[in-house]
């Protein structure tokens, strides 16, 4: 998936412009900067490639899902529904906000579960946050019938799945809002950076605000602007957005390599009867930065994942037991632990994680191996690995 496998002339171009004009903020010094707008010039290409009407580049993908919640002006005591399993990102910019993150189940999507969504929509619920987790992703003509039916908004959270699409719309583009990460591990990278889509003027020009201390950004003198609102520092610099200029150019040949990649590794497991893969929802195609699939058992996944690692299959990742993107280690979470007091809103309504049932999202991510799909591996080594793959897993059944 690492965009920064493919470093090149390219990327090194771009940063150099930036450096020549000595220009790294994206606003403002007009005359300095001798024509080089690459945030802006990158906006543009995301816009032009997610078939949206607007892009916000921000910080982080993290600071994405923030800005994007706070430009719906979704707040204090506002309930949003998340995955069990995602990345930590996803309750940290729902908290950031004073919102309350509900976490719902995941199916052999490996994201939302429709049905469990429904069952957890209260009249506080205002957003349902479905995270395209490993390339793929949630059933979203389900979820987006469930947002319709209970007037809430759908916001994608596809910072694993950039690239990839849903019903020939390309994910992001789907719900209300979108959001991309750019960190150095995703499929094209900034360094740092993040993107928010959307086909709303209005969140855009929230969005614009809000990442930019609340500036109205009008005229170009930066003194006299003024503030509609409150807002913070989410802003991206213009040495990362011209990274990402260089890697936006090249997302159709990473994409590319990555379906080839995968391809392999997966008619090689394909006849393996105790190997099934990670359903997609019909109509979708995955970005294919990760190959998904599910053993029999949770007891027989755990075994072939170590297996696979003393093959020196490196990259195969086993979430059930991982530290960052399953809701069983988010003990910060589940204890409430903030440095600060929490709004009383979020002590208030936040769910007692620990008297949850989460028992149908561990028996799919209990069951699951997902295996990056790297940029740089050769055909030979794809090929080998496809064939220890196969060797090493069909011994768990
Ligand atoms: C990486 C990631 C994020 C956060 O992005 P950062 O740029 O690292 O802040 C959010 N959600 C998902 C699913 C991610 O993988």
């Amino acid at each position: 998936m690492p965009g920064f496998e493919m470093f090149g002339e390219s990327e090194k171009k771009q940063v150099q412009d930036v450096l020549d004009s000595g220009v790294l903020m994206r606003y403002g010094f007009d005359g300095m900067r001798n024509n080089h707008w690459k945030a802006l010039e990158l906006e543009k290409a995301l816009s032009k490639r997610m078939e949206s009407k607007y892009t916000q580049l921000v910080s982080s993908g993290t600071a994405a899902l923030t800005v994007a919640l706070a430009s719906a002006g979704i707040g204090a005591g506002d309930e949003v529904i998340m995955p069990t399993f995602t990345f930590v990102a996803s309750f940290e910019s729902i908290l950031a906000i004073g919102a309350v993150p509900i976490l719902v189940d995941v199916d052999d999507t490996l994201t939302l579960d429709p049905v469990a969504v429904e069952n957890a929509i209260t009249s506080k619920t205002k957003v349902v946050m479905p995270v395209h987790m490993c390339g793929s992703m949630a059933d979203l003509k389900a979820l987006k019938e469930i947002c319709t039916k209970h007037n809430l908004l759908l916001l994608e959270d596809a910072c694993q799945a950039i690239g990839g699409s849903y019903d020939g719309k390309p994910l992001g583009s789907y719900g209300d809002l979108g959001c991309f990460s750019f960190d150095y591990v995703k499929t094209i990278t900034c360094g740092e950076g993040g993107a928010i889509i959307t086909n709303s003027e209005k969140y855009k020009t929230n969005a614009d605000h809000y990442s930019d201390h609340g500036h109205d950004h009008v005229g170009n003198n930066r003194g006299a602007e003024t503030h509609p609102f409150l807002g913070y520092n989410f802003r991206i610099s213009e040495l990362n957005a011209a990274v990402g200029c260089a890697q936006i150019e090249r997302l159709d040949d990473f994409l590319a390599i990555q379906k080839r990649n995968y391809s392999k590794l997966r008619t090689s497991l394909e006849p393996l009867s105790n190997v099934s893969f990670r359903r997609v929802p019909t109509g979708g195609v995955e970005n294919y930065s990760f190959l998904s699939f599910f053993l029999p058992s949770i007891e027989l996944a755990k075994e072939a994942h170590t297996a696979l690692g003393e093959a020196g299959i490196d990259a195969c990742f086993y979430w059930f037991d991982n530290n960052w993107h399953y809701y069983k280690k988010w003990e910060h979470l589940t204890h409430k632990k903030s440095l600060g007091k929490l709004p009383q809103e979020v002590i208030d309504q936040l769910p007692d994680y620990s008297k949850s049932d989460f028992s149908k999202s561990d028996a799919w991510i209990g069951r699951t191996i997902s295996c990056l799909i790297k940029l740089s591996w050769t055909e030979d080594e794809v090929a080998n690995r496809a064939a220890k793959m196969k060797d090493v897993l069909e011994n768990f059944n």
